[in-house]
């Protein structure tokens, strides 16, 4: 027995071997909203690029979704369903779970604590009048996240799915963490803005990765995270190589698709006990005895 010897695999229900998570986070028009908070510029591009998400995008994925009978997961900011008030409900309507995403998209680095805070009881107050419900589960935007953040998901009893410190769901601060991948996330290799960005990559490429990524997720007992977004992944033909993708899941035979809000449940009934963390954060270096001896 060695401390490299690989820990027993996670417990999948249904004697799977991995897991697969399909999921969408419906940024929409609201990243521009809040970078330009300030100051909003007489310029269409941008916003007319991220509009083209919730007027076409979101439902060219949610029919190919339909077509395939797979459920996803949701994280819609509050300003986008404020601006598209059909949109919770319908998600809900074709069976995919609706999480929170911020309410202006705003960033945990340019907000206080008090902030977020306040921002996320707008969140919450916009789903219960648009749904009747409270969702399940949270995102940050940007994917970053602070102590302060973790205790205000506890509070209310979320999971969250924002982080990537283990690659099966865990607990940080006892809040279960269904973990994300930036590898399996549309918007590194597809986000163009012109004015300099690098080129977008070719759907055929990425479903390449994303099929090598999958069967190393079959292979490692992982949870393969897939993270798209309305207004990058819904145009051309990139729904298409979803698709591709999603079939080659679904053929598997193995793999448990389940929405995040059915992962976490999992996680919390079944395997608490497996991996939980701390946010701990280390103090700064200057004070560490390998700096101050003398
Ligand atoms: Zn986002």
């Amino acid at each position: 027995m060695s401390m490299l010897d690989l820990p027993a695999p996670y417990p999948w229900p249904e004697g799977k071997t991995s897991a697969f998570c399909f999921t969408m986070d419906v940024d929409a028009h609201s990243p521009w909203m809040w970078n330009n908070r300030h100051d909003v510029p007489q310029l269409l591009s941008h916003l007319e690029q991220r509009h083209f998400g919730p007027r076409v995008g979101i439902r060219r994925i949610a029919d190919m979704l339909k077509r395939l009978d797979i459920k996803g997961s949701f994280y819609v900011p509050g300003a986008v369903a404020e601006a598209h008030p059909w949109m919770l409900p319908a998600l809900l309507d074709a069976g995919h779970e609706v999480g929170l995403h911020g309410y202006f998209h705003e960033l945990v680095t340019e907000v206080s604590d008090e902030e977020f805070t306040r921002v996320l009881e707008s969140s919450l107050e916009i789903f219960a009048q648009q749904t009747g419900r409270k969702p399940k589960g949270f995102r940050s935007p940007a994917w970053e996240m602070t102590p302060h953040m973790l205790a205000e998901v506890k509070r209310h009893g979320f999971y969250d799915s924002s982080l990537m410190g283990y690659d099966t769901p865990h607990s940080v601060d006892g809040v279960v963490e269904v973990p994300v991948n930036w590898g399996t996330d549309d918007a590194i290799f597809f986000k163009f803005l012109g004015g300099g960005d690098p080129a977008p990559r070719s759907p055929a490429e990425i479903l390449g990765a994303w099929t090598e990524e999958f069967e190393a997720s079959r292979r490692f007992g992982s949870l393969f995270m897939l993270t798209v977004h309305d207004w990058i992944s819904g145009r051309g033909a990139r729904p298409l190589m979803l698709e591709t993708l999603m079939e080659r899941v679904l053929d598997a035979g193995d793999v448990w698709l389940a929405t995040v809000e059915e992962v976490a449940a999992h996680h919390a009934a079944h395997a608490m006990d497996r991996n939980p963390v701390t946010s701990d954060i280390p103090g700064t270096l200057l004070e560490h005895s390998a700096w101050t001896r003398s």
